[in-house]
């Protein structure tokens, strides 16, 4: 029969590499919940309207990546390309902000992009993220940032270098927007295709562009901290301060724009020296705006998100300890397989780890997949054992063996 393969640029977690990422998941939860975070769980399918307000319509996403298909009552629904949008539109929707002022919300799940793949860019891939409603203090920018440094730092990832910006708000952005048009129009031949068209409909982006010749281009171009407003300005060094106060080390990028529209103020992306082309691990900003735009409350907000992927890439799951069966039964037998299904029955009903195989094989057989499983004790019941009421209990580290009352084994294990 044709084998079915997974969908491209989608890949499989297997049981291993899910170790790590639930481990990596459970420091985020402990850390966010430190912080003050709670977790929202939005839905994979949004009106595809959501992300066309949000996201914006010049940007890759909402122009080459979404995934969208038309529901039967033909309303156009998209599979999210990333988290924030719909933790917006649930905050609206819900009236969070009337239960409080403030919200600190996280989420973990999958998002989806027809990018190519390659390394370090899936098809469906998953966030970890963050958002927080409420809070305009430039405290709150540098405790976010402090928060990412502290989970990078509690999962050992080091060469991340935290990268920040401000790319201004609708005071003073318009006039950066038109210096980098007026830098760039004499060079427009210059730029690459997908520069050119940006020119017209988002210059901010040529800044963000890969490609090497943009990239050199860019260098020359206006810098975004010579336009800021006064109110940007500040917000922007006492950002810096707190970051200093905090003991998180930082470096100033000029160029960095992000890829989505709705951001204002700060923006910032941990890069990693070792990951190649799709090197950057977390990235956000603030978007005071959005929550407008998306028919809220004015409401300032900050956010991020983290590629889990790629986090796990750099991550050393080494340490993270395997989750083995703690008991393997033996049974050698029809009789003893009886008393084995018995025993395991009353076992995990206590919540004690163990299996058994329910093959007639050998006892070296049976023993060789109670090592293949890791288990840490084997309980053999041959006919020797059934006729005496014993189980022989091996203890594999040592590999010592007694025997012990088959009555005696659920008590001796349980807690
Ligand atoms: P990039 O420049 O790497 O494409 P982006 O600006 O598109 O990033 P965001 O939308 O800010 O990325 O997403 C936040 C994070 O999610 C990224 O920094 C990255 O770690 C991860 N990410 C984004 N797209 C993908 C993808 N296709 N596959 C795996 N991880 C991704
Ligand atoms: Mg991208």
């Amino acid at each position: 029969m044709k084998q079915i393969q997974g969908v491209k640029g989608v890949k499989d977690i297997l049981p291993d590499e899910a170790m790590a990422w639930q481990h990596i998941q459970q420091k985020a939860r402990n850390i966010f919940h430190t912080f003050g975070y709670s977790e929202i769980i939005i839905p994979v399918i949004e009106a595809a309207e959501l992300f066309l307000r949000s996201i914006g319509e010049t940007t890759d996403i909402v122009e080459k990546e979404m995934y969208t298909f038309e529901d039967r009552d033909r309303k156009k629904i998209a599979l999210r390309p990333e988290g924030t949008a719909s933790v917006v539109r649930s905050y609206i929707e819900h009236s969070l902000n009337q239960a409080s002022p403030f919200s600190k919300l996280y989420y973990i799940g999958p998002m989806f992009r027809r990018e190519r793949p390659q390394a370090g860019r899936y098809r469906q891939f998953y966030q970890i993220g963050a958002e927080v409603f409420g809070f305009e203090h430039p405290m709150i920018d540098a405790e976010m940032l402090s928060m990412l440094n502290l989970l990078f730092q509690s999962l050992d990832i080091s060469g991340l270098e935290l990268q920040i910006n401000s790319i201004g708000c609708p005071n003073c952005r318009p006039q950066f927007r038109e210096a980098l048009r007026d830098f760039f129009a004499g060079r427009l031949s210059e730029l690459c295709e997908n520069c050119q068209r940006r020119f017209e409909l988002n210059p901010l982006r040529i800044l963000d562009c890969k490609s090497s010749h943009c990239h050199a281009l860019s260098g020359e171009a206006p810098k975004t901290l010579d336009y800021l407003c006064a109110d940007c300005l500040t917000h922007f060094n006492k950002v810096q301060d707190s970051l200093k106060s905090a003991g998180v080390p930082y470096v100033i990028n000029q160029r960095l724009v992000r890829g989505l529209d709705y951001y204002t103020h700060t923006a910032f992306e941990f890069v990693s020296g070792s990951l190649g082309a799709q090197n950057t691990v977390a990235a956000g900003g603030r978007y005071n705006t959005l929550v407008e735009e998306l028919g809220g409350p004015s409401t300032p907000a900050i956010g991020f998100s983290i590629g889990m992927e790629r986090l796990v890439s750099l991550f050393d799951s080494s340490p993270v300890e395997k989750q083995s069966p703690f008991l393997f039964i033996v049974a050698l037998g029809e009789k003893a397989q009886e008393q084995g299904f018995s025993l395991i029955n009353k076992l995990h009903k206590e919540g004690i780890s163990a299996i058994m195989d329910y093959s007639n094989g050998s006892l070296k057989s049976q023993m060789r997949k109670a090592d293949k499983f890791n288990a840490a004790h084997v309980l053999i019941l041959g006919e020797d054992e059934l006729a005496k009421g014993v189980v022989t209990l091996r203890d594999m580290k040592n590999k010592t063996q007694v025997e012990v009352p088959l009555l005696e084994i659920v008590g001796k294990f349980g807690s």
